[in-house]
């Protein structure tokens, strides 16, 4: 098998968060600019220097491309990777992504092939157990001739790949479950994801916190019997951010959160026919399990410092003193 030594004649990786609405200069990643957009309310774009509210730029572009789900996910966390290589008719080839600036870790969740010259293409190779889902980060494909002509023959093939990089956190899986059940058109199990990802980011955080001054066995009746996520995500974790001196949760990203769980909500008690769930809200449920879960990324290491001696010592006394 031949291995892939050729150098491609052109190679981009991105990952942006949408583009600015002024200039169309691509945002930066999501995940590098999320703290300056909480902090702010708006990050500064690189060519124009003018104000951009980041939410709208990102949910903007991935409800244009809603149609085409796979393609969508590049603006708002997955990265994107565009190659042209040479392929010649009847050829195996490899393709090892991760040569091209696609991470070791990450997951394929849609690839492209677009013959440039007009006589070839590439097709993907696999043993006689095709995958369900593309496994791994190597690409295997085969020259594929178009229509009448000289045998064998060379030719140049585009090829564009969405991927999402892995992630240490524990609600990390959630979000990329959510990316691909997307890029599949299963929009209901999509949504449920996604909104997992922000409880799994958000509940353990609230936990640790309130255990500073309750005790351990009251704050774990509490969060099992009766905080719901609603009551954290639209009470508990306002204050606690604003008592924290944490930026609040902006509201347009709020109000999606709330928007994708009653979705989420619609999905598990009524089903997933009756809940309807489009493109577009997946595109928009999905911006803002985005930016809920790079929130909690951002205030939960405040919400979490660490606290002074003499504020130790304070609620020790007021733990001794709950009845
Ligand atoms: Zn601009």
């Amino acid at each position: 098998m031949e291995q892939d030594t050729n150098n491609p004649s052109f190679v981009e990786t991105r990952e942006a968060a949408g583009s600015c609405p002024h200039c169309a200069y691509v945002m930066p990643r999501l995940v590098d600019c999320a703290a300056e957009y909480f902090r702010d309310g708006f990050v500064s774009c690189k060519r124009c220097g003018k104000q951009v509210d980041l939410w709208q730029a990102v949910v903007n572009k991935a409800a244009r491309l809603s149609g085409i789900p796979a393609w969508a996910l590049a603006s708002l966390g997955a990265g994107q990777t565009n190659l042209v290589i040479p392929m010649e008719s009847g050829k195996y080839r490899e393709v090892d992504l991760c040569k091209h600036g696609v991470p070791a870790d990450a997951k394929i969740l849609a690839r492209n092939y677009t013959g440039q010259t007009g006589d070839m293409t590439a097709v993907e190779w696999h043993a006689n157990a095709p995958p369900l889902r593309f496994p791994g980060t190597v690409l295997r494909l085969m020259g594929v001739p178009f229509g009448e002509g000289p045998l064998p023959r060379t030719g140049r093939v585009a090829i564009a790949v969405v991927w999402i990089r892995g992630d240490e956190s524990d609600a990390w899986p959630y979000l990329t479950t959510a990316f691909e059940a997307a890029a599949a058109h299963e929009y209901a199990p999509s949504m449920v994801f996604a909104q997992s990802a922000v409880e799994i980011s958000m509940m353990p955080v609230i936990e640790q916190r309130l255990r500073r001054r309750v005790p351990a066995d009251r704050v774990e009746n509490f969060m099992r019997d009766s905080l719901t996520y609603s009551h954290a995500l639209n009470v508990v974790l306002p204050y606690l951010s604003a008592e924290c001196g944490a930026p609040k949760l902006p509201g347009a990203v709020c109000g999606a959160l709330n928007k994708l769980r009653k979705k989420r909500n619609a999905i598990i008690h009524k089903g997933a026919k009756a809940a309807a769930v489009s493109a577009e809200d997946t595109m928009e449920g999905l911006c803002a399990a985005a930016f809920g879960f790079e929130y909690m990324r951002n205030v939960a290491p405040i919400l979490l410092a660490e606290q002074s001696e003499g504020q130790i010592a304070m609620d020790k006394k007021l733990e001794e003193n709950v009845p």
